[in-house]
């Protein structure tokens, strides 16, 4: 359209120029004056045709951006938490790592002051949707999640990495702070009475088991994960209900 409205623009370059030239050397000008309104007629019909097919497209381009958007989102968001997924924990550990290396600890002045990563699993999840169903088994994951949710600051991310597995990672904390963070999930947890949706009734708690680990400068993501998931197997094997701190 854009083209055709070029072309146009050109023919219409042209009349107007055979018009000067002819308005000079005739007497009776109207000829030429009625060939010039008709190309004016036809040059507005083509701007308004191409003004038509934009807007089209500008719609077009409006709804898709608002797809790429969309899907974008919803590439790094676990569907049934609403919490960071994998994919998205795995950037945001790449960025903060990459930040903790610009900045050191050590600088700061305040060693025990770092990235942060807490683990987490639900205790004997396998258990509660044996008893209760998948579907309840659902509800649980959606009801740890928004304690986790509203648990964690605002600058940190908090990911279902899979199953009844949680991350969340604090980009610069004390690690007192965070252990704190995730005592405080832990008994908001056990304290809590999930009803079923269907039948209302409150089942028994459902207990979390975490691992607080602090960056150690100059080792890689699995380094840090594998550390805060020794410190979450503690808790497990210490009969799980508990946090443990695994310093760096
Ligand atoms: P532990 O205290 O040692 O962690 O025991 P557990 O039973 O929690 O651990 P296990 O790994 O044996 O079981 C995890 C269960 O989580 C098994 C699997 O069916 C269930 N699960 C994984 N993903 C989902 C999910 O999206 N929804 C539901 N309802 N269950 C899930
Ligand atoms: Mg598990
Ligand atoms: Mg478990």
């Amino acid at each position: 359209s854009a083209a055709q409205a070029g072309d146009n623009t050109a023919k219409y370059s042209d009349a107007l120029e055979r018009l000067s030239t002819e308005l000079s050397t005739q007497d009776d000008p109207s000829a030429a004056i009625s060939e010039v309104l008709q190309d004016t007629r036809d040059m507005s019909a083509a701007m308004a045709t191409l003004r038509a097919k934009l807007d089209d497209s500008q719609k077009q381009i409006n709804v898709l951006r608002e797809e790429v958007l969309k899907a974008r989102r919803e590439s790094l968001q676990d569907a049934l938490t609403g919490l960071a997924n994998r994919r998205a924990f795995d950037q945001q550990m790449a960025v903060c790592l990459a930040a903790a290396q610009m900045a050191p600890a050590a600088e700061t002045g305040t060693a025990q002051r770092a990235a942060c990563l807490v683990t987490s699993d639900i205790d004997h999840f396998k258990r509660i949707n044996d008893t209760f169903g998948h579907g309840f088994g659902d509800q649980v994951l959606r009801a740890v999640s928004q304690v986790i949710k509203a648990c964690t600051p605002g600058d940190s991310m908090a990911a279902r990495l899979g199953g009844e597995e949680f991350a969340i990672l604090l980009p610069e904390v004390d690690l007192e702070d965070a252990r704190k963070m995730a005592e405080k999930i832990r008994m908001t947890v056990a304290k809590a009475r999930i009803r079923r949706h269907d039948t209302q009734e409150a089942i028994a708690s459902v207990t979390l088991s975490l691992g607080v680990t602090l960056y150690r400068i100059g080792e890689d993501a699995r380094e840090f994960i594998d550390r805060a998931d020794r410190a979450l197997y503690a808790s497990k094997a210490g009969g799980r209900d508990r946090v443990t701190v695994m310093a760096a």
